[in-house]
């Protein structure tokens, strides 16, 4: 399953990423929301991407705005199947070298679509592995999708003072939060999660059929603001550095609604913790930890 080479051959690979001193992870969103999510997630051996869920132009453009080029990333880690998450992957194929991971029901149903081949290596849910410097953690979660994960990613170990223990929670497209899910994000110290409907919003859209509702807000579906809340609210502690609220509904939700419903939880965190809001369709700056 794991390329034993990769998972140790990195260091004095000389490629450093020249991240400072005990900054461990660098993480940017390039696009968050139902056009596409991807994000670049960097350690000193592993420049990796979380989904790649826009057109093979569209995510060049992304990662050569982030300062790298898709020839540099070294795997891509998929959460589910659905075109926001996974419609770069054809694109791969131009690109071997990149190592595509994914659970076996999530690569068959982005393969059944795709074209050639891509380097998949598959994991099973609920499983963790290395991929180079980083330690991987896929978990399931309630989506309408073939097998749709969460994942953890982790670098480094407490007790190392050049590299200290680095972890990163990503949650998207879930439409409740099993106990499973409350675990990862307790043990995290960087939050991405959706947050992304206002119920309000999603009532009054003319736009969407009342089936389409009813699977958005759904048991399978997405996390309303109010869910996305009430699971932070449950899991927050205080190690949470930063806490990244994504995929959030253009037409069915605004910053404004999802400000307002995380106002408690943030002045209840106070400042050890930063919120940040993703607008639909747009990303963050690099963030280093
Ligand atoms: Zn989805
Ligand atoms: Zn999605």
């Amino acid at each position: 399953m794991v390329n034993e080479r990769s998972v140790f051959g990195w260091r004095g690979s000389g490629r450093g990423l020249g991240l400072p001193p005990h900054m461990a992870m660098r993480l940017q969103i390039l696009g968050s929301g139902s056009a596409g999510n991807c994000a670049l997630l960097q350690t000193e051996g592993a420049r990796v991407l979380i989904d790649a869920g826009f057109s093979w132009r569209k995510l060049n453009e992304l990662l050569r705005a982030a300062g790298t080029r898709m020839e540099e990333i070294d795997a891509v880690f998929l959460t589910h199947e659905h075109g926001d998450h996974a419609a770069g992957v054809d694109g791969f194929k131009k690109h071997p070298r990149a190592e595509i991971y994914a659970n076996a029901s999530t690569a068959r149903a982005v393969q059944a679509k795709a074209g050639r081949e891509a380097t998949w290596r598959i994991f099973e849910t609920g499983t963790t592995f290395r991929f180079r410097d980083l330690e991987v953690t896929s978990f399931s979660v309630p989506h309408d999708a073939q097998e749709p994960v969460g994942f953890r990613f982790a670098h480094g170990h407490a007790d190392d003072l050049f590299a200290p223990r680095r972890s990163l929670a990503w949650l998207t497209d879930l439409g409740h939060a099993p106990g499973h899910v409350h675990r990862h994000l307790r043990e995290s110290d960087v939050v991405v999660v959706e947050s992304n409907h206002c119920p309000k919003l999603l009532e009054a859209d003319h736009r969407r059929p009342w089936s389409t509702k009813q699977r958005i807000s759904g048991r399978h579906g997405h996390l309303s603001n109010s869910a996305a809340c009430e699971l932070l609210e449950a899991t927050a502690h205080a190690g949470w550095r930063r806490v990244f609220l994504t995929h959030l509904s253009r037409d069915c939700n605004s910053l404004a609604a999802v400000e307002q419903s995380f106002a408690p939880l943030r002045a209840r965190l106070g400042t050890a913790c930063a919120f940040e809001v993703v607008a639909p369709g747009g990303g963050t700056a690099a963030w280093e930890w």
